[in-house]
């Protein structure tokens, strides 16, 4: 999934959870609940396929999706280090995902197969209306627990 929505949920559940190692765990997996629904995604296929050099434009992408998700929390919450400390981990398995593309390892590799799990709608006909319908009622959920 996009990440803005990600980080979104993520700066929400810190925010409401006063207890804060419950809270980080609790975004970390709310990564993985979310890629589960149906969801629109921009193609980083050059990083997927490791061709590096043609990469550039693919990071610019999620250079910008995580400044947009950044730039909301900072104008929505009402304790920018706390909630962008709960996106941060809320965007973390797809990290490790990258990391797993950079070093063969494993436990990374398991990761990677575990979210390929996850993504239960990708190879299945799902009409774009879900794909945005999905996403933005997300977006707009955890903005409305954002402002508390
Ligand atoms: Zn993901």
């Amino acid at each position: 999934m996009v990440l803005t929505p990600h980080l979104l949920v993520g700066a929400a559940i810190a925010t409401n959870i006063k207890f804060l190692p419950l809270a980080l765990v609790l975004a970390f997996l709310s990564h993985y609940f979310l890629d589960f629904f149906p969801h629109l995604e921009y193609s980083i296929e050059n990083i997927q396929e490791k061709r590096w050099k043609k990469s550039l434009p693919e990071f610019l992408k999620v250079f910008l999706d995580i400044s947009t998700g950044a730039f909301l929390i900072f104008i929505i919450s009402k304790n920018f280090f706390l909630a962008g400390t709960g996106g941060f981990f809320a965007i973390l398995p797809d990290g490790l995902v990258l990391l797993g593309l950079i070093f063969s390892n494993k436990l990374l590799t398991l990761h990677d197969t575990f979210m390929k799990r996850i993504h239960f709608f990708k190879d299945r006909k799902i009409s774009l209306f879900w794909e945005i319908l999905c996403p933005s009622l997300i977006i707009a959920v955890a903005i409305y627990f954002l402002m508390g």
